[in-house]
């Protein structure tokens, strides 16, 4: 049994429909990519599996329990985290705040403390700057930031919206290092990215999504050496 399961899901803002009968899965272990050009559905895609917004048709599957109708909290605390879109760090809050605040579902004090050791081990900049105020971060350090945050619930499972957007080429390499590192530790990676090339490198499987249908999808390796992929995602 996949770990999440989308069948049929469709997605409307008012009468547009943005999403138009999506399917695909996710196993665990696994690092799968979502890639496709602006506008395709993607980020749309990922609201509606954490909760954000309400599906009009289909079902979201997450270890074998509908999550359609659940609200956004209750599937964090299920063990599904999401670093958002342009990173949504709490600017007001310090670097440390705002890593607390991800471990809001969870009451253990000692593993929280845990999870933090961690999260500080894997971005060594963010306990470095534990005391800063999270919006005087730079735009590499915010993505880190929303990274460690949604690592703080213990996530069996983070969706990854953009995680390179707007990133130098060398924060990328660290940002994308960072993801490889994150599916090692064994947690569940589903990665939205408008960077298909970066995104197929690191992933298992990938699905092209365009205008609201999934028009291609298979093993990341072969679909690098895909012709039309290349032509259409990779400026091949
Ligand atoms: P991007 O990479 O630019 O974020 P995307 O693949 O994530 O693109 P979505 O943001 O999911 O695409 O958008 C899918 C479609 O839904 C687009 O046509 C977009 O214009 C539309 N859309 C997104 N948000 C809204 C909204 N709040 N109201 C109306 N239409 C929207």
């Amino acid at each position: 049994m996949a770990m999440l399961e989308v069948k049929n899901l469709e997605v409307y803002y008012g009468v547009i429909q943005a999403i138009k009968g999506i399917s695909f899965e996710v196993n665990e272990g696994e690092v799968i990519a979502l890639i496709g050009a602006n506008g395709a559905g993607k980020t749309t895609t990922l609201q509606t599996i954490t909760g954000m917004l309400q599906p009009k048709a289909g079902e979201i599957i997450f270890e074998g329990k509908d999550i359609s109708k659940i609200p956004g909290h209750k599937i964090v605390s299920m063990g599904m985290a999401h670093v958002p879109e342009g990173r949504r760090v709490f600017a007001e809050l310090s670097v440390y705040e705002n890593l607390k605040l991800g471990a809001y579902t969870r009451k253990d004090k000692k593993e929280i403390e845990e999870t933090l050791a961690r999260v500080y081990k894997s971005f060594p900049r963010l306990e470095e700057r534990k005391n800063q105020l999270a919006g005087t971060l730079s735009g590499g350090e915010q993505q880190m930031l929303a990274m460690g945050r949604a690592l703080m619930s213990k996530p069996k499972i983070i969706l990854m919206d953009e995680p390179s957007m707007g990133l130098s080429p060398i924060l990328v390499e660290e940002i994308f290092h960072i993801i490889r590192e994150i599916s090692a530790s064994g947690t569940t990676v589903l990665l939205v990215e408008q960077n298909a090339k970066k995104a197929l490198a690191i992933a298992d499987r990938a699905y092209v999504l365009e205008t609201g249908n999934i028009v291609l999808s298979g093993d990341a390796k072969e679909m690098m050496n895909n012709d039309s992929i290349k032509k259409a995602y990779l400026g091949e």
